[in-house]
């Protein structure tokens, strides 16, 4: 009997239980999405296949305007492909959403001024019709997880843009999804507090072992939180190489003057340099 082994991973391959890979989360299969923009279609996603697995932290990197966060918005069920497959934790991105299967957290943190940072983190659990104490509780916890604990009765107009996003980052956490998606969540913030809240993020993703994904335009960025990293080329959006991140799991700011992480981040930066069209 003849197998068709082509779409086995190499381990499987070798003759490795079928289990001894963690399950897919996301699963991409061709993708494509092109937008019936007014003037002419744009093509934001080309034939995009990635498999993303079970407590990986999968970064997206990308030049401004490839396709990242349509992809992400994809994986969220709040863009329809116009082609492919993909599947979300097993069922259809849609089925994910309704389960509230993941989280997201936005580039801008999105918080409501009149609420205190408590009962933002709350509204998604309202909404869900879950009892008061354990919203109250569950809220409490997450603020607590990342590092906001005092400041539960805080409006964000009292908060820094840094403390501003880790509420937007609890809040996404208080649904305890399966999956975390987040764009650009610390884009808009300087580098000291950046540093600051990947150190924090890792230390998270860690403890919580939740799958994240996570859109960023910063390779140092990409390489100290990943995991494997997803290189995408100028629109339309295509992956141009996927890299594994083999650092140790437990990182610490000062692994970025390593000569590992300098191995990785200039492959990440040869694969940005190749795709880039001088068209643009
Ligand atoms: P990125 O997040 O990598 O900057 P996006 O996914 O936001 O990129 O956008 C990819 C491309 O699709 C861009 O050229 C953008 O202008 C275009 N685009 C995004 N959303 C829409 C939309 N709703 N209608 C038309 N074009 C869009
Ligand atoms: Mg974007």
């Amino acid at each position: 009997m003849v197998l068709a082994q082509t779409s086995l991973q190499p381990s499987e391959a070798a003759g490795g239980a079928p289990d001894a890979l963690p399950r897919p989360i996301v699963q991409a299969d061709k993708l494509s999405l092109v937008y019936q923009a007014t003037d002419k279609p744009v093509v934001a996603l080309s034939e995009v296949s990635l498999i993303i697995r079970e407590g990986d932290f999968v970064s997206l990197i990308g030049p401004s305007g490839c396709g990242k966060t349509t992809l992400l918005r994809v994986i969220a069920d709040l863009e329809r492909p116009t082609g492919g497959a993909i599947t979300v934790a097993g069922t259809t991105p849609e089925k994910a959403r309704l389960d509230r299967l993941y989280g997201y957290v936005f580039q801008a943190p999105a918080l409501y001024p009149w609420r205190s940072i408590e009962r933002n983190v709350m509204l998604p659990l309202e909404i869900m019709g879950l009892p008061k104490a354990e919203r109250q509780a569950r809220a409490r916890a997450q603020l607590e997880l990342v590092g906001l604990a005092g400041f539960e009765k805080k409006f964000p107009w009292q908060l820094s843009g840094g403390m501003q996003q880790r509420t937007s980052i609890a809040r996404a956490l208080a649904l305890q999804p399966e999956l975390l998606l987040m764009d650009e969540p610390f884009g808009a913030l300087d580098e000291i507090t950046r540093d600051h809240l990947n150190l924090h993020l890792t230390q998270l993703w860690r403890r919580m072992g939740k799958t994240c994904v996570f859109v960023t335009h910063s390779i140092s960025e990409a390489v100290f939180l990943s995991t494997r990293i997803v290189v995408m080329s100028p629109r339309p959006g295509r992956i141009l190489d996927v890299i594994d991140c083999d650092l140790p799991r437990e990182r610490t700011l000062d692994l970025r003057e390593t000569p590992e992480f300098a191995a990785i981040a200039h492959r990440v930066r040869e694969g940005l340099k190749e795709g880039h069209s001088y068209d643009d």
